[in-house]
């Protein structure tokens, strides 16, 4: 079994690294690769006390896990006004285009949580920063302050904090300002990486607009999309299998993990990777093959469950 996308409490995960790491292990994981969003902490800190790996190297040899943990993240990206994620995979967590982009980003994250917490203040809500000064993480996102909203009784669950203050619509609501698809994929190839669409069809766009923003992130350097992962509408699978094959991306499967308790998203749970893009399928691709040199033991073993 392998999972390519999960995120760590060094972004919005729950976990700390070597827990994520157990939980994989306690699993079955072969292959992991955490994906948090504008951070490759969670690998770095994972890599610092291992003696086997080489500075460049993607591929952490880790006990726990059968194959071994890829490095990754998740690049915000605006495009017409949304923000759409991109996965970058196999990356040398220490090329300085990469690390320059994660600290633009992340700083982008602190100067709009800046701003939050000043509209928060004239609503009569304070100590948001304080509380983020407290945590782990070096990419603050939103549900990080939705969880202060609500540990501080200012609102009853974390859809409630986005509806009345986080979200489009809220009385705090801040737009983002991200990278363009370009900055992102440039960073991850110099970087050696795999630039794959993070859950496409978890964007709210017609069809038209839907398809005019895959052809952009093709036409930016774009080498896959994620087809295969939690909660993706059965629908969906074929339609993205489509597309991969009209586009000629690779195809990647994982679960977006952030929490134990989303136990709809865990780790692993994802689809087999339709039929129709087994060929695509990322552990095709020469850099999956450069650093691993073989394919997951799932692709020999796997027999597809029928109607999946
Ligand atoms: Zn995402
Ligand atoms: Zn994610």
């Amino acid at each position: 079994m392998i999972d390519l996308h999960s995120h760590t409490h060094f972004s919005d995960g729950d976990l700390a690294p070597s827990d994520l790491i157990a939980r994989a292990s306690k699993l079955g994981l072969e292959y992991l690769a955490i994906t948090d969003h504008d951070s490759v902490s969670a690998f770095q800190s994972l890599s610092r006390n291992n003696a086997k790996r080489t500075e460049t190297s993607p591929l952490l040899t880790i006990s726990g896990l059968d194959g071994g943990l890829i490095s990754g993240l998740e690049v915000s990206c605006q495009w017409e006004g949304l923000e759409i994620h991109v996965l970058g995979l196999f990356v040398d967590v220490n090329n300085p285009v990469l690390t320059d982009l994660l600290t633009k980003q992340q700083e982008r994250r602190r100067q709009r949580a800046i701003a939050i917490d000043l509209k928060l203040q004239r609503n009569g809500i304070t100590g948001l920063s304080a509380y983020l000064g407290t945590l782990p993480c070096d990419a603050i996102s939103r549900s990080h302050m939705a969880d202060f909203l609500v540990e501080q009784g200012h609102s009853k669950n974390k859809q409630h904090a986005f509806t009345k203050w986080l979200g489009r619509k809220g009385k705090a609501y801040v737009v983002a300002d991200w990278c363009e698809f370009g900055e992102a994929i440039t960073a991850i190839h110099e970087a050696g990486g795999i630039a794959s669409m993070a859950h496409p069809d978890r964007y709210t766009l017609s069809r038209p607009r839907f398809r005019r923003m895959v052809a952009d992130f093709c036409d930016a350097g774009g080498d896959a999309m994620e087809v295969s992962y939690s909660n993706l509408n059965p629908g969906s699978l074929g339609h993205l299998a489509d597309l991969c094959e009209q586009h000629g991306l690779w195809a990647t499967a994982g679960s977006d993990f952030h929490s134990p308790s989303h136990h709809w998203m865990d780790l692993g749970k994802i689809r087999m990777m339709p039929a129709a893009c087994r060929d695509r399928a990322i552990w095709h691709h020469p850099v999956w093959q450069q650093h691993i040199g073989k394919l997951p033991a799932l692709v020999s073993t796997a027999v597809e469950p029928s109607g999946a």
